[in-house]
């Protein structure tokens, strides 16, 4: 965004004012500064526009403190857990700790906040990494029951009635 060929939004007022600032956030009432962040502001009606880039890069950091404020995990302690104790890809950890796909490359590039149990699953595997492999073990067994044929004359009923006579 080139600020002199800009029109103001509001008035129509041609050139706007590149400005650098430090940005404040609140959120719960906590307030974040955010620097570097760059507006183009109107020179007749004041009114200001936020640079494309900086409102993306600001939105990631942002994240990370209203997960401070939250008392949730931040995008560098997922990773760090991820990778170092878990020793997981993020595909992998996607595939095996849910939150959809491409969570984990979500959670640590600041584009999603982590859900609560997520936050507390993260937490107890932390702890004790080998937790993971009771989740692990359920994964595989998920995956082996989806490939398990019933022979064609399998009959429910038949099933039922075995069950009655155990019973
Ligand atoms: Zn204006």
């Amino acid at each position: 965004m080139n600020s002199e060929d800009c029109q103001c939004p509001i008035c129509g007022h041609d050139g706007l004012n590149k400005k650098v600032v430090t940005e404040k956030f609140e959120y719960k009432g906590e307030t974040f500064d955010y620097p570097n962040y760059v507006i183009y502001q109107c020179p007749s009606c004041k009114e200001a526009v936020v640079d494309k880039k900086s409102m993306k890069e600001s939105g990631r950091a942002i994240r990370d403190f209203y997960r401070q404020v939250d008392g949730l995990l931040t995008s560098k302690e997922i990773y760090r857990i991820r990778k170092f104790k878990l020793c997981l890809t993020q595909d992998k950890a996607s595939e095996v700790l849910g939150g959809g796909a491409k969570s984990f490359a979500r959670y640590e590039n600041n584009e999603v906040i982590q859900s609560k149990p997520m936050d507390n699953l993260l937490r107890i595997l932390d702890a004790d990494p080998s937790k993971l492999g009771l989740i692990e073990e359920k994964e595989e067994v998920e995956k082996a029951s989806m490939v398990i044929t019933f022979p064609l004359n399998y009959n429910p009923r038949k099933i039922n009635e075995m069950e009655v006579n155990y019973a």
